[in-house]
């Protein structure tokens, strides 16, 4: 269950492709740099 919610809220985030800062998903621009590079983290689990 816990997994299931941290998964989500990895998903629910943003990466700055610059500067590697997380953002809110709702943010367009990186919050620290101000670069539009911002990805959602992806389907990346831990494998
Ligand atoms: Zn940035």
């Amino acid at each position: 269950m816990s997994k299931e919610l941290a998964a989500n809220a990895r998903l629910n985030k943003q990466i700055c492709q610059k500067c590697g800062a997380t953002n809110p998903p709702k943010a367009k621009r990186c919050r620290k740099c101000h670069s539009k590079d911002l990805r959602r983290k992806a389907k990346d689990p831990r494998r």
